[in-house]
């Protein structure tokens, strides 16, 4: 309490006092008007405690804050203080709440903010259009019970967000979503959805371009080839023209692979859907056709190649999806390492009872650097090398494609100077062992 204070209270108690006593050593009755000084004083000092009680006692507003309260002013300019601190602090508050609903309500993607359990605690505009959810009548409601898309529900309770969820819509009139859902502060949840129909549109666009535009390409191209073949096989034409036919010829070649390659790609990527159980693969068999093949081809000159087969379990899938997996593996191997390398093809069961089917070789490797992307498109270590080689591109990519459809999975290990190695792992419930289904 401060100096002042206590000087201003002593201040009244003399306005109260000392014309009492005043009065009193005047008149002879002292002790009347010294009781009388007490009296108004008291009355005085209650009358200000009401008044802060009610001011207390109410919202205690800076605006309504009782002035004159002798020692307590100094306690009401403290609450009045602190209380304007507060309104700056909610006012501030109040804008960053009032920025935050309209940044997310002009958000294009849908944001649903939920408690663990799915319970619905709010959600924007975006929302409302793309996910039907009507913030003012969905508020703890279950995210389930709205989204009923049966992946949606399963992606949901698997509690496994790290990946988002792609929900293709029933019919043509339901957006295509790619649905993310991300746990933030203590067991809450966001929901993000995007509208991905427009990229899915232009993806269909470009797959159907390309796969039309390979399609159109290939009679040309075969009409191309079988002349250049039955020119190449006239004695009478000049070395000249020979050496001409011959290198068009390669091209030409070259180009029907690209071509095929494409059409198989577009193929691949126009169905998400895994292969159904249709065949039962010989796989072990498979290999050792497409060994003898790679041994014709043009790239085998003093290469090794040794086939270890370790199980005659056979594979649930596509056949020749499967050949195309093992012919390109295989082919590179020969085609990317140098003469005189060592190729070990092995089919086996892997320890957690699937199969793997595993490319290794002793070439040049493959830098850290370049394993990622080997699976895309055109993705080459050396592009002019492989065109040197025929090679297109495309051939991981198909693989990886495949795989896919196989519920499989494509692992690269390499070791620049040592070799590389091709590892694919295909689940138990695709092995048939001893012409038994394994499940
Ligand atoms: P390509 O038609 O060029 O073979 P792929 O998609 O099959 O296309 O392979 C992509 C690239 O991966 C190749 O160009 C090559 O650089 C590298 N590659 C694939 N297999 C091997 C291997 N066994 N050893 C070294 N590099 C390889």
């Amino acid at each position: 309490m401060s100096l002042n204070a206590w000087l201003s209270e002593l201040n009244r108690i003399l306005l109260v006092f000392v014309p009492c006593i005043l009065i009193g050593l005047v008149t002879g009755h002292l002790p009347f008007f010294f009781i009388l000084g007490l009296i108004i004083y008291g009355l005085w000092t209650a009358r200000q405690l009401v008044t802060l009680k009610q001011w207390l006692d109410g919202d205690a507003l800076v605006d309504d804050a009782p002035e004159y309260l002798g020692i307590a002013d100094q306690h009401v300019s403290s609450i009045v203080d602190l209380q304007k601190e507060h309104q700056a602090n909610k006012t501030k508050l109040e804008n960053l709440i009032t920025h935050y609903k309209e940044m997310i309500s002009a958000l294009p993607d849908a944001v649903v903010i939920m408690a663990s359990s799915g319970e619905i605690k709010s959600a924007n505009q975006a929302a409302h259009d793309l996910l039907q959810i009507d913030p003012s009548r969905d508020i703890n409601t279950r995210i389930t019970q709205l989204l009923r898309s049966p992946a949606f529900t399963d992606y949901f309770s698997a509690q496994n967000f790290d990946q988002p969820l792609e929900i293709r819509g029933s019919s043509d009139h339901e957006p295509e979503l790619s649905v993310r859902i991300i746990p933030f502060g203590e067991g809450k949840l966001v929901l993000i959805a995007q509208d991905m129909s427009q990229s899915a549109r232009i993806y269909e666009m470009r797959r159907s371009f390309i796969s039309n535009a390979s399609h159109e390409l290939r009679t040309p191209l075969t009409v191309i080839l079988g002349y250049l073949e039955s020119l190449s096989m006239h004695q009478s034409l000049p070395d000249e023209c020979n050496t001409a036919i011959k290198s068009a010829e390669v091209q030409a070649k070259r180009m029907k692979q690209l071509v095929e390659d494409l059409l198989t790609l577009s193929r691949l990527e126009s169905t998400t859907s895994v292969v159904k159980d249709s065949e039962i693969i010989p796989v072990a068999s498979l290999i050792v056709d497409v060994v003898e093949e790679a041994k014709l081809s043009t790239w085998f000159t003093s290469h090794e190649i040794s086939t270890q087969l370790e199980t005659d379990a056979m594979l649930k899938g596509d056949l020749q999806e499967i050949h195309s997996v093992i012919s390109n593996l295989i082919n590179n191997a020969v085609k990317h390492t140098e003469a005189g390398s060592t190729i070990n093809v092995i089919w086996k069961l892997s320890d957690d009872e699937g199969l793997q089917f595993i490319v290794e070789d002793n070439g040049q490797g493959i830098a850290p650097v370049h394993i990622e992307r080997l699976t895309e498109r055109f993705y080459r270590v050396d592009a002019g090398r492989s065109r040197e080689k025929g090679g297109t591109g495309l051939g991981l990519s198909i693989v990886k494609h495949i795989l896919g459809r196989h519920e499989a999975t494509l692992e690269i290990e390499s070791k620049l100077g040592l070799g590389s190695a091709f590892i694919c792992s295909f689940p138990a419930h695709r092995a048939v062992k001893n012409g038994n289904n394994s499940q």
